[in-house]
């Protein structure tokens, strides 16, 4: 990082802030500018709290010169990760695009199966359904829990698809991931230090979303919880966030897919159901997302949207799944990807 004293700073200022530094256990390097003195700091500046420096007389700011994310970096690993996922080993962030579709919520047997079936006949790798949902209101439908994992595993046997089902508590990771093959850690959940931990002492990929009022960079340190916990396998997911904007649920910002790709290695999966709340607009952001870097998809699909117990207004039918399958593929072959 770089220390910008303000102009007109004494010497005896900037040789308090060098011995700042100093105890802090960096190197500095002191470079007197015509009229400002800018102080370089060299070591690993990780533990250190910079507002601290910030507070010290006649320092204007500090710059970061590395990001303060650290192995999810392009930096440190320039070659893409790519994360096998289910019982094919799918491997996300790879050539092919991986289209993971299913209901918001698992409601019974006959919904979730016949749903895989269509999902797996329309080309996509993996089936998606809450079996434990984080609801914003308590009054909401909760989930089928253990139930809902039985029957996704179930959809798994019958269909070969992987299952991406979301853990909520610490206290139910081990249950989620003797049944599902990806973890979703949910918005609402991205800074819950101790789940990200949880998850990240499983070996099962991690799907982790974008919090509704989370920077990038608050993503992927999110990340480097579960990573340094012990597991690699993460795969990031922009779900949309909060913005004034009120002809959608969220605003989908696509330029963050294709600026996380010029920042990480890990794959990115954009959620266009989430990311819009009406299904009219699922389609059109799924071919966007794809054009603009996705390595997969995350779409709500349901085979009576009118009834289903949870995001109806965003869940796509099958029917409309299978020709958004062809269309993406036109995409996906412009981007020199495949599906
Ligand atoms: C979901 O995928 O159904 C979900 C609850 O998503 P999010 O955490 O992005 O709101
Ligand atoms: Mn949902």
């Amino acid at each position: 990082m770089i220390i910008v004293m303000k102009p007109g700073s004494g010497k005896e200022q900037v040789q308090h802030v060098v011995k700042l530094v100093r105890e802090y256990g960096l190197k500095d390097h002191v470079i007197q500018g015509t009229d400002r003195t800018v102080i370089a700091c060299i070591g690993d500046k990780r533990g250190i709290d910079k507002g601290a420096i910030e507070n010290a007389p006649m320092v204007e700011k500090i710059v970061p010169i590395l990001a303060p994310y650290k192995i999810a970096s392009l930096e440190v690993k320039k070659e893409k990760s790519q994360i096998a996922i289910g019982p094919q080993a799918f491997p996300m962030g790879g050539k092919k695009i991986g289209v993971i579709a299913g209901p918001c919520s698992v409601e019974n047997r006959h919904q979730l199966i016949e749903t895989a079936k269509a999902v797996k006949d329309a080309g996509c790798i993996g089936i998606r359904g809450g079996a434990f949902k984080p609801r914003t209101s308590p009054y909401s439908f909760q989930g089928l829990g253990k139930e809902g994992l039985e029957i996704l595993a179930e959809a798994r046997e019958v269909t070969g698809l992987a299952v991406v089902t979301e853990v909520v508590a610490v206290d139910q990771v081990l249950l989620v991931s003797q049944y599902s093959d990806v973890l979703q850690i949910g918005a609402r959940n991205m800074q819950h230090y101790p789940l990200l931990e949880a998850v990240g002492k499983t070996s099962r990929p991690v799907l982790l979303k974008r919090g509704m009022s989370a920077t990038l960079e608050e993503l992927l340190l999110a990340a480097e919880y579960i990573i340094n916990a012990g597991n690699k396998n993460v795969i990031l997911c922009e779900r949309g966030i909060r913005t004034f904007e009120n002809y959608v649920r969220n605003t989908l910002p696509l330029a963050a897919v294709a600026e996380l790709q010029t920042m990480t290695h890990l794959p990115v999966v954009v959620d266009p159901s989430h990311g819009t709340g009406h299904s009219h607009l699922v389609p059109p952001m799924c071919l966007a997302g794809v054009a603009a870097g996705a390595d997969g998809l995350l779409i709500e699909c349901h085979l009576d949207p009118e009834h289903a117990a949870s995001d109806g207004a965003q869940s796509i039918t099958p029917t409309t799944l299978q020709d958004l399958m062809k269309r993406l593929k036109r995409i996906s072959e412009a981007v020199n990807r495949d599906i």
